[in-house]
């Protein structure tokens, strides 16, 4: 049975116009599922019987199952059973601002970056607009918080799986639904262009992150496969494209990996190929992973050099803070380790 978390407002407005009910039962029952946050559909007292069976014959209301999880001072991380024993991750991080879960968005990912532990596993599966939200409802009602900003940065490229994140996004950002303002989502890709060219038509003001990790193809090609599809160039006029239709906020990261893109020259070459995009390059401190034969982390002072010389080039520059690396497994390693104990 479809689970009622996969239905858009508008999907369940449709649902009930089918089934010759009255379209604002939506908005009721939205409102059950995302403010009153019940837990069976008996709960929703000002709906009918007859429609209350409706539901229950349609949809199921089922929660994910929470599988272990583990905390530091500004981090909690969960691992979820999807109904058909799928594992997935979803990450709290504690802002000064507030709180900010990072989604996964697939069962696995066929993307294959050389330094991203997701790719380890392949693709097995979408997640369902449910699975995703769910992760955001859970979370909250685990560590009784609201949550205020949500990045689709976990497992997966939410660009391989367009059209339920799209679905997700209105779930999350309807005032009747969880109610994320549009600006604090943000959806990070590793440059699947097709799909940026779509998401310019998409309505939303949502922020778009790009993984770019490289100044050219030469290197880019080395970490991550997809360049070979849709090259730098490609993706950068895509992008100026991309603003110049949406006037969004874009924003770049780039893992810095010692001695393989944390160089002066990459840093120049960077600034130039950014040059007079209204965009900001995000350095991120790299995560150790089971392929720590391939990268070590850059030293602060080479990650710091790496920025003013962005800085200095006009480039608008920020460094990732670490949430509590050194206790916790890093993006993707709950779920590794986890089957790695088994
Ligand atoms: N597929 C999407 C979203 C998932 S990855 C994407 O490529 O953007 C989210 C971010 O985490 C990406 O920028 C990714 O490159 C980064 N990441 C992956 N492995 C990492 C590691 N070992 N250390 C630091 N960041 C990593």
């Amino acid at each position: 049975m479809q689970s009622i978390y996969d239905f858009t407002k508008e999907k369940l407005e449709e649902f009930f116009l089918e089934k010759n009910e009255k379209k604002f039962k939506a908005t009721q029952v939205y409102e059950w599922l995302y403010k009153k946050r019940i837990n069976s559909f008996e709960e929703m007292s000002n709906i009918s019987k007859n429609t209350i069976k409706l539901l229950e014959e349609n949809f199921s209301i089922d929660k994910l199952k929470l599988i272990t999880s583990q905390s530091d001072i500004d981090v909690d991380k969960y691992l979820f059973g999807l109904s058909d024993g799928n594992k997935i991750e979803a990450v709290l991080m504690h802002h000064d601002y507030g709180y900010s879960l990072c989604i996964s968005t697939e069962v696995g990912c066929n993307m294959g970056c050389l330094f991203c532990e997701s790719g380890r596993l392949k693709k097995v599966r979408n997640l369902l607009p449910s699975e995703m939200v769910l992760q955001i409802i859970q979370v909250e009602e685990i560590k009784k918080v609201r949550i205020s900003h949500i990045v689709l940065m976990g497992i997966g490229e939410p660009f391989d799986n367009y059209d339920n994140v799209i679905d997700f996004v209105n779930i999350v950002n309807d005032p009747k639904g969880i109610d994320i303002g549009s600006r604090h989502i943000t959806i990070s890709t590793c440059g699947l262009i097709p799909k940026i060219k779509e998401f310019s038509k998409f309505d939303k003001q949502v922020n778009l992150a790009i993984s770019l990790h490289a100044p050219n193809n030469e290197i880019r090609n080395k970490l991550m496969p997809i360049n070979k599809a849709y090259p730098i160039e490609e993706l950068i006029g895509t992008l100026k494209e991309y603003i110049k239709l949406t006037n969004r906020r874009l924003t770049f990261e780039y893992i810095m990996l010692n001695d393989v893109n944390d160089s002066k020259e990459c840093a120049l070459e960077l600034a130039n190929l950014l040059k007079g995009m209204n965009a900001y390059v995000n350095l991120i401190p790299y995560n150790s992973t089971s392929n720590d034969s391939l990268f070590k982390k850059s030293d602060k002072e080479k990650i710091m050099a790496f920025y003013d010389t962005l800085k200095k080039n006009g480039i608008n520059v920020t460094i990732r803070k670490e949430f509590g690396s050194k206790v916790m497994a890093a993006c993707g390693q709950l779920r590794a380790n986890y089957e790695e104990v088994k």
